[in-house]
């Protein structure tokens, strides 16, 4: 059994045969899937969705991406929508520098305002970061979750092992993608390695990210088995075993719900 760990099933890639996306899924061994959602509006599809799908979860948060609007009031709609039963975190949230559709000022505040909530609800979050490694590693080293024993993971993880120490000295998962999968992605493939067995996690990121054997094509969920065939290479584990393995840690982090 795999877990994809990150997937926007809910983007409208996956409109014309979302049924079979999830179906090739299962019959790939992958039959549980999170989608975190990226704004206010797409809570309530992402929710739908896993009231749709029984091996389907969610994530809810403010994309940093989305954040340009932020106001403190929406921690309360984000609030009523982790009241869902099949919300297994906050996210995704984070920082993005590389885009800059919002100030960083505006980034920060709604990311400190979303670890904060996740501490309240008792929930763990998906971390996005693009190019803003250091505001990350400061804001997380701040915030409440800090030295919890399941604060989160640093989702698609993708910077350097420097980097990575720090946040699995605060506690965090890292997850990985199809990039691990590239052919010049040995420093990648470096860090991955390193990282103790019980902080791994694989997810796709899909529709984006394919691994090279998708690459240029729509990623999906089924695609995760070719990233834990990677990383098992990596880590000189049988598939199965680092299979069990990311499944194990999937399930202490989000959680007893996972389990059907
Ligand atoms: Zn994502």
């Amino acid at each position: 059994m795999l877990i994809d760990t990150h997937c926007h099933l809910d983007f409208d890639r996956f409109d014309v045969d979302r049924d079979e996306v999830v179906a090739r899924a299962a019959a790939n061994g992958v039959t549980r899937l999170i989608i975190p959602a990226i704004d206010l509006d797409n809570c309530p599809t992402v929710l739908h969705l896993a009231e749709q799908y029984e091996g389907v979860f969610a994530a809810v948060g403010v994309h940093p991406n989305s954040s340009a609007e932020w106001q403190d009031e929406w921690v309360d709609a984000l609030r009523q929508f982790a009241q869902h039963p099949k919300v297994v975190a906050i996210g995704e949230i984070g920082l993005d520098y590389y885009w800059k559709r919002s100030p960083q000022d505006v980034q920060h505040r709604a990311f400190s305002a979303q670890l904060a909530l996740a501490h309240e609800l008792g929930l763990p979050v998906i971390v996005h970061n693009r190019e803003s490694d250091e505001d990350v590693v400061r804001l997380l080293r701040e915030s409440p979750l800090n030295g919890l024993a399941r604060p989160g993971v640093l989702h698609s993880f993708s910077t350097t092992w420097e980097i990575a120490q720090q946040v699995l000295d605060m506690g965090f998962y890292l997850g990985f993608t199809g990039p691990l999968t590239f052919k010049q992605a040995d420093e990648l493939r470096r860090v991955a390695g390193q990282v103790p067995l019980d902080r791994l996690l694989v997810e796709t990121d899909a529709p984006f990210l394919a691994p090279q054997q998708k690459r240029g094509q729509r990623n999906e969920p089924a695609y995760v088995a070719y990233v834990a065939e990677r990383l098992a290479a990596v880590r000189n584990l049988e598939v199965p075993i680092l299979q069990q393995q990311t499944t194990e840690n999937a399930l202490r982090l989000f959680g007893k719900k996972l389990n059907l």
